[in-house]
């Protein structure tokens, strides 16, 4: 201990460090003043099927800081899930993107499946189930126009109640995905005995997929491995044609990334809504 810290004890924060423990105090303060004054927003991405239609819009967290800009929820989630605040956080994030979905709904606008992501910590939660109940009976939305997105390490923490927990949010007819999916524990052993409906293929293998020595083996494999198993596959992070093009070949069903869009803002997002396909995959050219 005293090696590590040198002998002034108490002296051990370098200058650096301080500030750093000083910006993180700052940004969870004014994240828990957003959470109560509306300082929160969803950005909204669409995943395309492979035949162009659109199938489904990401809902991602954005916070709009006044002195830091937008402040990325790789950083905003962790600060969260340490302070607890990730449970009400996550709980507007979800009421948010139900409430969402029902403003395109009644404005005229053709049903989509609505994607949110939720924290481990949210998952844990014994109540987590019944708490969606609550909100899809609160906004209205059909359940089947709800997936959750989780990452493979949250649903095989503790494989048991994981597996509980996944049956009663199926039983309630929202469709589960795992997120980034080839990056946490490939426990494949334990992955086939969850009602998983979708896999979401990490951003990184999609780079990947082109270089020599490149990942397309290890996304074939997926691809293929999901489909046995009955399960529909989307590439995260797909940014080029060429990406496009091998991902269609390969017959990965959903495409999402910057190629298509950004995440956008709600009205932005209705405009895909409206027009339903896009264009880059509907057009007969596959490069
Ligand atoms: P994720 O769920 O894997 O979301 C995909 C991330 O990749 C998003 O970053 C999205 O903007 C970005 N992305 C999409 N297409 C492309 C592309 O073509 N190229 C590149 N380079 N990036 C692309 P974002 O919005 O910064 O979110 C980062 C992560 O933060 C998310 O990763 C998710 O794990 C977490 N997150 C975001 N919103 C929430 C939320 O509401 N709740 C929880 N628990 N986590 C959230
Ligand atoms: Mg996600
Ligand atoms: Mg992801
Ligand atoms: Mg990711």
């Amino acid at each position: 201990y005293e090696a590590k810290f040198g002998h002034h004890g108490v002296r051990a924060f370098s200058p650096a460090l301080d500030s750093i423990l000083t910006e993180r105090r700052d940004l969870e303060k004014a994240m828990i003043h957003a959470l109560d004054h509306g300082g929160f927003a969803l950005h909204y991405q669409p995943q395309y099927a492979n035949d162009g239609r659109l199938s489904a819009f990401e809902a991602l967290l954005r916070f709009p800081h006044p002195v830091m800009g937008m402040v990325s929820p790789a950083r905003l989630i962790p600060i969260a899930e340490e302070s607890q605040m990730i449970v009400a956080l996550g709980t507007w994030v979800l009421r948010e993107a139900c409430n969402q979905s029902m403003r395109w709904q009644k404005a005229g606008l053709p049903e989509v499946l609505i994607a949110v992501n939720i924290s481990a910590m949210q998952f844990a939660r014994q109540d987590f189930a019944h708490h969606v109940a609550e909100i899809l009976e609160e906004t209205g939305l059909h359940p089947e126009l709800l997936e959750l997105e989780l990452t493979e390490s949250v649903m095989v923490k503790d494989f048991a109640e994981s597996t509980r927990q996944l049956e009663r949010l199926k039983r309630l007819g929202v469709s589960i995905a795992v997120d980034d999916f080839g990056t946490g524990y490939s426990s494949l052993n334990h992955l086939h005995r969850l009602p998983i409906d979708k896999l979401k293929i990490d951003r990184s293998f999609i780079q990947a997929l082109s270089e020599p020595n490149g990942t397309l083996p290890i996304v074939e494999s997926i691809i293929a491995m999901a489909h046995r198993m009955g399960m529909c596959v989307v590439a995260e992070g797909v940014e080029t044609p060429r990406q496009m093009a091998t991902l269609r070949e390969k017959s990965c069903n959903i495409l999402q990334g910057y190629l298509f869009s950004p995440p956008v803002e709600a009205d932005r997002a209705a405009l895909f809504l409206a027009t339903g396909t896009n264009p880059r995959l509907t057009s007969a050219e596959l490069t």
